[in-house]
């Protein structure tokens, strides 16, 4: 095993990491082990250092790491097989993955079942994205009208390949490199902030005008709108209301364009519902889930649609969507994903969710009372604390692990969406360091 200098070099001078440079990195912390809600670190000094981690490693690790119930799934399914590719052949984690997704999926009021009947696996969020957006292509093809664009709201993020990032914050963005090669899609002003904005406000009601006229504009032209419904999150940790949800699905609803959710984030009951379509009160046609589906342990995502959409995509000359991911249905990842969702039931997701907003609430609202704090907010299990610039969220950073909480800010936004298990000690470690640490560098 290699000394940590050595590891550390070796990295600095090979490896990339996410939206980095690879002539100028910075030094990573080395992960050694993590357990529980903690990861055990090897500081660059050498220094080891068990920190919590404020993060689910990026929304996933919703139940922590090192947790029996997921090792033991890993463990009995890798006797029996760990991959097999999914082209002419099933099994039965799939197959019971799928069953639990449809079961799980969102329903009209009163309804027996969701009308979202069938399931994509995708190997990762933005390909689960990626395989919505043809779905909506293709469907309008097949009925002999194609349809060129999408409609989405500013600020938004549904991943890192083409598609999605065709759909993602085009003007000052991380995307906009890229601008000119990527299909051109509208984008409606971001809704008004707050979770409790009504038709009547004067924001949503200019916000609303503005998108009715322009999707007006482009209506004949739009296969799907495609959001995050009620927070848009690595845009910008954006909570909107579901009320503006709502006009934009009624307005993809009355020009025959799909209602595709991208739930990749927001899904599992991070915003306190078990998706956040049902606090809406829409039922998308298409949804996308990922992130917490495997509890952070393997890397899968999923693409829901209606029977409708199904017979839609599925009816044209070929009858078949041409995608198919090598490891696509990954047996061990649906293993792992059914005894995630297991232990959701078991630990009541619902309540911890809820413990979590409490806590979150409570611990980060003395950072509203700092001078170079623009805002503070909490949905569910996500906590944000939103700096005036000049922002300096590096060493925010670093003075949060000086506390012991690992957090990875980004652009003003210093942002925690805690592990569910977290304990209340734990949740209030994670804020008085972010609060603290925000306290101290600005
Ligand atoms: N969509 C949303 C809402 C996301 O938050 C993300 C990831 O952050 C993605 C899509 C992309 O998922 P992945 O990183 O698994 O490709």
């Amino acid at each position: 095993m290699s000394d940590l200098d050595d590891l550390l070099a070796f990295d600095r001078d090979h490896l990339w990491h996410p939206y980095s440079s690879a002539l100028t990195p910075s030094t990573p912390h080395l992960v050694e082990s993590a357990g529980g809600v903690r990861l055990r670190l090897r500081l660059p000094s050498g220094e080891r250092r068990e920190v919590v981690d404020a993060m689910s490693s990026w929304w996933c690790a919703v139940h922590g790491y090192a947790v029996p119930q997921l090792d033991a799934a890993a463990h009995q399914q890798l006797s029996r097989m760990s991959h097999v590719m999914f082209g002419g052949l099933t099994h039965e984690p799939a197959v019971e993955l799928g069953r639990r997704l449809i079961d799980l999926a969102p329903r009209p009021e009163g309804a027996d079942a969701s009308p979202l009947q069938h399931v994509f696996f995708a190997d990762s969020g933005s390909v689960s994205v990626e395989v919505a957006l043809k779905m909506a292509w293709q469907l309008h093809v097949n009925a002999g009208r194609p349809r060129r664009k999408m409609f989405t709201i500013l600020g938004g993020y549904h991943g890192d390949t083409f598609a999605p990032m065709s759909v993602t914050d085009p003007v000052g963005g991380m995307h906009t490199l890229f601008t000119g090669v990527l299909p051109e899609q509208v984008f409606a002003p971001r809704p008004p902030a707050g979770l409790d904005v009504g038709p009547d406000d004067p924001a949503m009601v200019e916000w609303e005008r503005a998108t009715r006229e322009l999707y007006a504009r482009f209506a004949d032209d739009i296969a799907a709108v495609v959001v995050e419904p009620l927070l848009q999150g690595a845009g910008g940790m954006h909570v909107y209301s579901p009320y503006a949800v709502q006009v934009l699905a009624s307005l993809a609803r009355e020009h025959g364009a799909l209602v595709i959710f991208d739930e990749i984030a927001t899904g599992f009951g991070r915003t306190g519902t078990l998706w956040a379509a049902q606090r809406c009160g829409v039922v998308p046609d298409v949804m996308t889930v990922g992130k917490a589906l495997t509890g952070g342990y393997l890397t899968l995502a999923a693409v829901l649609c209606t029977s409708d959409v199904a017979r839609g995509v599925s009816g044209g000359a070929s009858g078949a969507l041409m995608h198919g991911p090598t490891f696509m249905a990954n047996p061990l990842a649906c293993a792992v994903a059914l005894a995630s969702l297991d232990l959701l039931q078991a630990n009541d997701w619902s309540a911890q969710v809820a413990r979590l907003e409490e806590g979150l609430a409570r611990g980060l609202k003395p950072a509203a009372d700092l001078p170079h704090v623009r805002d503070v907010r909490v949905l569910g299990g996500v906590g944000v604390i939103q700096l005036d610039e000049p922002v300096r969220t590096a060493e925010v950073a670093a003075a949060a692990i000086e506390r012991g909480v690992w957090v990875r800010p980004f652009r003003d936004l210093v942002y925690t969406m805690p592990p569910y298990v977290s304990t209340a000690e734990d949740v209030a470690t994670i804020c008085s360091a972010l609060v603290g640490a925000v306290a101290e560098v600005h």
